[in-house]
């Protein structure tokens, strides 16, 4: 599946929830897992309108991949929700939302495989209640943090038409400007010729 850049349409649209987990929902949660990994960056999550579809799914892996990071992972308490989706992933999250939020936020340099190219720094909640569905239809309500509770927001800010730019630093944005437009040309690019064909 191609994932699409700024300047797509379906970035910005508030994406609707997902009203059963049929064969075909289920397929294409296989298809974004392997979009997600098949990419040169290293993609810990995809949102379904990254693939030009708004629907409410994502899917994720923020596992620790690196020696370093598994042993500095250890070291750490893992919240409940990394200690309860961390075996399952890569894993797709139907209808995901946040309940709430920790008021101890945290920034981080944050990407997007929808905006190649441009990084920023995002203050964001540390933890998160996540309420979401999974692909055999089990309900998961539980608490999470570290890198998975940055994931989810990022993922979750997609389904509702907000991308990480929007939430960093205005100097960062206009260091980024340039890049956003030529991604939204190329994007204009590809949707005049799909018209044609
Ligand atoms: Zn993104």
């Amino acid at each position: 599946m191609r994932v699409v850049c700024n300047g797509n349409p379906a970035l910005r649209v508030k994406s609707l929830p997902v009203m059963s987990v049929t064969d075909e929902i289920r397929e294409l949660a296989r298809r974004m897992i392997v979009t997600m990994k098949e990419n040169e960056l290293p993609g810990v999550g995809l949102a379904a309108p990254q693939v030009g579809i708004n629907k409410r799914m994502i899917v994720i892996d923020t596992r620790p991949t690196g020696r370093k990071e598994k042993r500095s992972e250890k070291k750490k308490q893992l919240s409940p929700g990394e200690m309860l989706l961390n075996p399952l992933m890569p894993l797709a999250l139907v209808n995901p939302e946040i309940l709430s939020t920790s008021a101890e936020t945290e920034t981080c340099g944050e990407g997007c495989l929808s905006l190649p190219g441009v990084e920023g720094d995002v203050t964001r909640p540390a933890r998160v209640l996540l309420r979401a569905m999974l692909l055999d239809g089990k309900e998961v309500m539980v608490e999470c943090g570290g890198l998975l509770a940055r994931c989810l927001q990022h993922e979750i800010d997609h389904l509702d038409g907000i991308l990480f730019y929007d939430r960093i630093p205005k100097e960062q944005q206009e260091a980024a400007n340039d890049i956003m437009a030529e991604l939204a040309a190329e994007e204009a690019m590809l949707a005049s010729a799909q018209c044609k064909a």
